[in-house]
């Protein structure tokens, strides 16, 4: 690994996940949103993960991130400690999980401090995970951009301290029942302009099988989700979304009107890849072609003549 900044960082979960969807099941998955994210990114640019690992990940986990040649500087493993665990299940409406069980485990009383290169990443993504943690990391980074998400269970659990890291970031990429949650308005065109108050000066809502919309205080942007007929496991969608996206800035190195859509349909190609299998096993054995053959299908179906 070179001595180079990373080009990207990632905090976030990495977890073992239990799954159930209407068309199987799964005890042992390999999830989390920084892998996800990490995995989806890693085919855009070279990316680091800050996060923290049990016993029970696995030498054959660990190549999830070394087939990738993802950064596992900051990747701590805790001896005795165990895995963050997350139990979801999801009916045939894809779009929205259950959560049966979360775990935080060794997350629970994890610290990070990054290596020197580690903190000169120029793009920083505060995956999902505990928002005090996520803004002890930002703060840390001296980074050109810093993009967050979030989930209920932190909405709800840790308002206050999720309104302090949103006050520190340039966007937040959230799902668009959050977005709604967050801003505590039913319409998404208000949802979103609130969060415009809240501190980010770009809001993506990611909007499962409806597709993606972005929104800053002076555009909007909107894409249709990649139409596929076989959606099997939903988990870490938005996170791929979010690696795609953040990756295409980062390769880049741009955050420009033009960049930022482009970025847009590279989050949710990565996407609707990730949803055809379990886990990341499609972002394990795809392509890169396979992504750009998608990107241009995006092109064509959403392209109009005035
Ligand atoms: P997504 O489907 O992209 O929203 O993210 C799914 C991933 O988020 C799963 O692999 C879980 O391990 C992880 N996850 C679930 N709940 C939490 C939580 N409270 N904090 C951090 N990560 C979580």
């Amino acid at each position: 690994m070179s001595a180079a900044p990373n080009p990207l960082l990632v905090v976030g979960s990495v977890a073992i996940d239990s799954i159930r969807t209407p068309f199987g099941e799964r005890e042992r998955s390999l999830g989390g949103a920084a892998l996800h994210f990490s995995v989806s990114a890693s085919f855009f640019t070279e990316v680091g993960v800050v996060a923290v690992i049990g016993d029970d990940f696995t030498a054959e986990d660990r190549r999830v991130f070394d087939e990738r040649r993802i950064d596992t500087e900051n990747l701590r493993h805790v001896p005795g400690g165990r895995t963050f665990r997350w139990a979801g299940e999801y009916g045939y409406d894809l779009n929205t999980a259950r959560t049966l069980d979360t775990q935080l485990n060794v997350f629970a009383d994890f610290d990070p401090h990054l290596s020197e290169r580690a903190r000169q990443s120029p793009f920083l993504f505060l995956a999902n995970i505990q928002p005090g943690l996520q803004r002890r990391v930002r703060e840390q980074v001296n980074a050109r951009f810093v993009a967050m998400d979030t989930m209920n269970f932190w909405i709800e659990g840790a308002r206050e301290e999720l309104l302090q890291t949103l006050s520190v970031v340039d966007a937040l990429l959230i799902n668009d029942a959050e977005a709604r949650e967050l801003a505590g308005e039913a319409n998404m065109i208000r949802a979103a302009r609130k969060i415009l108050t809240m501190g980010p000066s770009l809001v993506v809502v990611k909007r499962g099988e409806y597709g993606a919309a972005c929104f800053t205080r002076e555009s909007y942007f909107a894409t249709p989700a990649f139409p596929l007929e076989n959606v099997f496991d939903p988990t870490g969608a938005g996170d791929s979304f979010a690696g795609g996206f953040m990756g295409c800035l980062a390769q880049a190195g741009s955050i420009d009107d033009h960049t930022v859509r482009r970025a847009v349909i590279y989050g949710s190609v990565m996407a609707s890849y990730n949803v055809e299998e379990f886990s990341c096993d499609r972002l394990r054995r795809l392509l890169p072609e396979e992504i750009g053959s998608r990107f241009r299908q995006f092109k064509e179906f959403t392209h109009f003549e005035i």
